[in-house]
C-alpha cells in the first residue's frame, strides 16, 4: 500500500484530535521537493516512505511536531537539507527530532551476544532526550519491516536481525504491543521462514473451528454483561505468531498445550467493572488454577495493565480472557505513546513528561508493589552518569569516562591505534584532538603505517585516561631516547642552575643511582618522557649537594682564582670599575664568572694583584662568603658610569645544537656579522647526536651580550645558548 499525503489529511480530518494542518503540510511540501527524483528499492517515489512513517504516527495519535518530524526524518541523512534549515522553518522542536531520529538511525547495530545488545538498547534511549525521537524511529522501522519484500535477501535477514535484537525489545519495554508483536512476526517470517509457515498452518488449520469458538464465547459473554452501560467492547484475538513459535520452538510445547492462543478481551470503562466483569466470567467458565494474574493493582514495568485469566468451557477448549478500561487498552496497544492520546493536539503542552517521566510516576505510584525489581530494570536507561559510551565504525561499543577525547578512545581500541593516529572522525567529521566525546558518537581513527610517526607529547596534557597517558610515555620512553636524553639534560641543567647547584660528574651518578637508573643518560631519558618530575628531587638533590662541599681553605681558592686571572690583566687598560669610590685601583676580572658591566658585581682584594671582581652570584663568591675568616675582603665595587665605553670584556657561551655541516661556520659568521671578536671557539659531538660549541667572545657589554645570544639561538639546529663562568 502506498501512502499519500491526501491519506494522511483525510485520516487528520476524520479523527477528534486537533492538528496544525497547516505546518504538517509544509513539511511535506518540503521533504517531497527535498527527496524529488529519490525512489525506494520498489520504485515508489521516496516521499511514500515518510508518509506512511508519518501515518502510522498519526494512527498513535502522536502531536503535530512528530508528524512534522516524521514526514522530514529522512532529509538530514540522504539530502543536502541541514538541520539549521529545519530549525528555521519548522522550529527548535521539529529540528531536535530529526537530529535525535538521523543520529540514532547512524548507530552501528551488531548482534553479538545479549549482553552487548542491551547495552546498545540502553544507549539508543539514552541518546533519544525527548522520547518522541525513539518513537518515530520505531514507526520508520515497522514501515522498511513491512516493505522489506522489494529488499535483497541478505538486506532482509540483517534488518530483521536489527529489529529482533534492538528495535522490538525497545517497543516492549516501551509497552508499544502492537508495535512490537508486528515487528517480531516481520522479523521472524525472514529470519526463520520454515518455522513461520509451520505455526502459520497449524493456526490456519484450525481456524474456521477456531473462530467460529471464539465468535461463541463473545456472544455468550456479551449476553451476560449486556446491562453495562455504556456497553462493553468485546473483541477476539489469536496469540501473535512469534509467541506461539517461541512456545513451540523455545519451550518445547505443542499447540494444545498452549492455553492463551485464543483470548477474548473485554473493555469496559472503570476498575470496578473489571472487577464485575471477571467475577461473571468465573461464573460462567471454569478457571484454571494459578492461571488468574491481577496486573491492574500490579501493572508490568511497561505499564501494562489489565486482568488475565484462563477458563475451560463447555466446548473443553482452554482460553484467556483479558478485562481492562479502554484507558489500559490503549496502553496496552500504545505503551508510552498512549500519552499523547489524551493530550491536546493542538499547541496542548507535552513538555516536562519528555523522556522517562513516565516511569518515573509508575515507580512512585508503585513504592509498595511486589515487582519493584522489575520495574527498577525497566527504568535502568539512564547509564551511569560518569561514563560516555560511544561506538567504533563496527559497532564495538567502547566506555570512557566523560570528558574523554579522541586519543583517550584510540588508545582504548589498542596502543598502536593511538601511536599511530593522524586524526580522528566523528560521526563522519573530522574532529579535533581535544573533542570530548559524548554518548553515541561513532568514532573512526584514522592511522598511517609510517615508521617514523608517533603520537605527539602535546597529546599528555589532551589525554583524559590514565590508560592512554601511561602508554604515551611508555612510547616516549621506548623510540625517543635520544631526544629524551637531550630534553631531559637541559631540563636538568635549567633546574640546577637555577638552584645553584653545579653538579660533578660524580655527583651526577650519584642522583642517577638514587632514582634506580643504572646510567645518567638513562637519568636523562626518564625526565625527557616524564618518568621523573624534577620538582620532586630538586630538594633533595639540592641537600646532599650542600653536604658535599667540603668547606675549602680560603688562601687556596684565592690563589687558584689570582693564578686563573693574572693574564687578563694586561689586556684591559682601564677597568671600568670603581672600587670604593676611587677608580684607579687596580683590577681584575675574575675569570671563573667574567663579570660584564651590568652585572652585579663584588670585589675580592687579592694579596699581591688588586682587586678581583666576581658577579655576584658566582659560585666562589657564595661559597667563600660564608667563610668568616676573609669576610673583611670582600669589598663593594660598582661599574663606572662610562664602563661600556671604555673597555671589552670576555664572555663565554655554551652552545648546544643539532650536529650538521657548516654548523661552526654558521656560528662564526653570525658573530662576526655583528662585529664581534671572538677569543676561542671549541666543538665536540655528544654522544646523543648533538654537538656542543663554547665560543669565548669580547664583549662591550651586557646588551650586546644578550643580542647575540638571541641571533645564536636563530641559527638553524640549534637547542640551547647558555652563558658560562668557565672559559
Ligand atoms: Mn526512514
Amino acid at each position: 500500500m502506498i501512502y499519500t499525503i491526501e491519506m494522511l489529511t483525510a485520516r487528520i480530518t476524520a479523527g477528534e484530535k486537533q492538528y496544525d494542518t497547516e505546518k504538517i503540510l509544509a513539511a511535506y511540501e518540503f521533504a517531497e521537493n527535498a527527496h524529488r527524483g529519490q525512489t525506494r528499492t520498489s520504485g515508489e517515489p521516496y516521499i511514500s516512505h515518510p508518509v506512511a512513517v508519518a501515518y502510522i504516527l498519526l494512527e498513535m495519535c502522536m502531536d503535530t511536531d512528530t508528524l512534522c518530524a516524521a514526514l522530514l526524518h529522512d532529509v538530514v541523512e540522504d539530502t543536502s537539507v541541514t538541520l539549521d534549515t529545519l530549525r528555521k522553518k519548522f522550529g527548535d522542536d521539529v529540528a531536535l527530532l530529526v537530529d535525535g531520529v538521523t543520529k540514532i538511525g547512524q548507530v552501528p547495530l551488531n548482534t553479538k551476544e545479549e549482553q552487548h545488545a542491551e547495552n546498545i538498547r540502553k544507549i539508543l534511549m539514552a541518546m533519544s532526550k525527548d522520547i518522541r525521537v525513539i518513537i518515530i524511529k520505531l514507526a520508520d522501522r515497522l514501515h522498511n519491516m513491512r516493505t522489506l519484500a522489494c529488499r535483497p535477501p541478505e538486506k532482509q535477514r540483517k534488518t530483521s536481525l536489527e529489529t529482533m535484537s534492538f528495535y522490538a525489545p525497545i517497543a516492549h519495554r516501551l509497552g508499544m504491543n502492537d508495535v512490537k508483536e508486528e515487528m517480531e512476526d516481520v522479523a521472524l517470517y525472514y529470519l526463520d521462514p520454515y518455522g513461520y509457515k509451520e505455526v502459520e498452518n497449524a493456526l490456519a488449520a484450525r481456524k474456521d473451528k477456531g473462530e467460529a469458538f471464539i465468535e461463541t464465547i463473545k456472544k455468550r459473554i456479551g449476553e451476560r454483561i449486556s446491562d453495562i452501560q455504556p456497553p462493553p467492547i468485546i473483541e477476539g484475538r489469536v496469540k501473535s505468531i512469534y509467541s506461539i513459535y517461541k512456545k513451540v520452538y523455545v519451550k518445547g510445547k505443542n499447540l494444545e498445550e498452549i492455553y492463551d492462543i485464543y483470548a477474548v478481551r473485554v473493555i469496559v470503562h472503570s476498575i470496578v467493572e473489571c472487577y464485575n466483569v471477571l467475577g461473571i466470567v468465573h461464573d460462567m467458565f471454569r478457571p484454571i488454577p494459578y492461571r488468574f494474574k491481577d496486573y491492574i493493582s500490579t501493572p508490568k514495568p511497561n505499564r501494562y495493565q489489565s486482568l488475565h485469566t484462563t477458563v475451560i468451557g463447555r466446548e473443553g477448549i482452554p482460553f484467556e480472557v483479558q478485562i481492562r478500561t479502554l484507558e489500559m487498552h490503549n496502553t496496552a496497544q500504545y505503551g508510552v505513546a498512549a500519552h499523547w492520546k489524551y493530550k491536546a493536539g493542538l499547541g496542548g503542552k507535552v513538555a516536562g513528561e519528555k523522556r522517562f517521566d513516565w516511569i518515573r510516576q509508575i515507580l512512585d505510584q508503585q513504592q509498595e508493589a511486589d515487582d519493584v525489581e522489575l520495574i527498577a530494570e525497566a527504568v535502568k536507561v539512564d547509564l551511569a552518569p560518569d561514563d560516555v559510551y560511544v561506538f567504533t565504525p563496527k559497532g564495538d561499543v567502547v566506555t570512557l569516562p566523560l570528558g574523554s577525547t579522541v586519543i583517550d578512545f584510540a588508545y582504548a581500541i589498542h596502543t598502536q591505534v593511538g601511536n599511530r593516529m593522524t586524526g580522528a572522525k566523528v560521526g563522519g567529521r573530522m574532529a579535533i584532538f581535544d573533542y570530548q566525546l559524548k554518548t553515541g558518537d561513532i568514532v573512526e581513527v584514522m592511522t598511517t603505517n609510517s615508521p617514523n610517526y608517533g603520537p605527539n607529547r602535546h597529546w599528555l596534557d589532551i589525554a583524559k585516561t590514565n590508560e592512554a597517558k601511561g602508554k604515551i610515555r611508555a612510547w616516549f620512553k621506548r623510540e625517543c631516547r635520544a631526544e629524551n636524553i637531550t630534553r631531559g639534560k637541559t631540563a636538568f641543567d635549567a633546574e640546577m642552575k637555577r638552584n645553584s647547584i653545579y653538579p660533578d660528574e660524580e655527583f651526577l651518578k650519584q642522583i642517577a643511582k638514587r632514582q634506580h637508573f643504572d646510567n645518567v643518560d638513562d637519568f636523562y631519558a626518564a625526565i625527557g618522557y616524564g618518568g621523573v618530575m624534577l620538582s620532586k628531587i630538586v630538594q633533595k638533590t639540592k641537600e646532599d649537594y650542600l653536604k658535599l662541599q667540603k668547606p675549602q681553605t680560603p688562601a687556596d681558592t684565592v690563589q687558584d682564582v689570582e693564578a686563573a686571572v693574572s693574564e687578563s690583566i694586561a689586556r684591559k687598560q682601564s677597568s671600568g670599575v670603581i672600587v670604593d669610590g676611587i677608580d684607579s685601583c687596580a683590577v681584575h676580572f675574575a675569570k671563573c664568572c667574567n663579570p660584564l658591566p651590568g652585572d652585579d658585581i663584588i670585589g675580592f682584594v687579592t694579596r699581591g694583584f688588586g682587586v678581583s671582581v666576581h658577579k655576584l652570584d658566582c659560585k666562589n663568591v657564595t661559597e667563600q662568603q660564608s667563610n668568616a675568616s676573609n669576610s673583611e675582603r670582600w669589598i663593594s665595587v660598582k661599574w663606572a658610569a662610562d664602563a661600556k665605553a671604555k673597555a671589552s670584556y670576555e664572555a663565554a657561551l655554551d652552545i648546544v645544537a643539532q650536529d650538521r655541516t657548516a654548523l661552526i661556520a654558521d656560528i662564526s659568521t653570525a658573530i662576526a656579522a655583528n662585529r664581534i671578536p671572538i677569543h676561542e671557539i671549541n666543538a665536540h659531538n655528544l654522544k646523543n647526536g648533538n654537538a656542543n660549541v663554547t665560543v669565548t667572545l669580547e664583549i662591550s657589554g651586557l646588551e650586546q651580550l644578550k643580542n647575540i645570544i638571541v641571533k645564536l639561538r636563530k641559527i638553524d639546529g640549534v637547542i640551547t645558548v647558555e652563558r658560562t663562568g668557565k672559559v
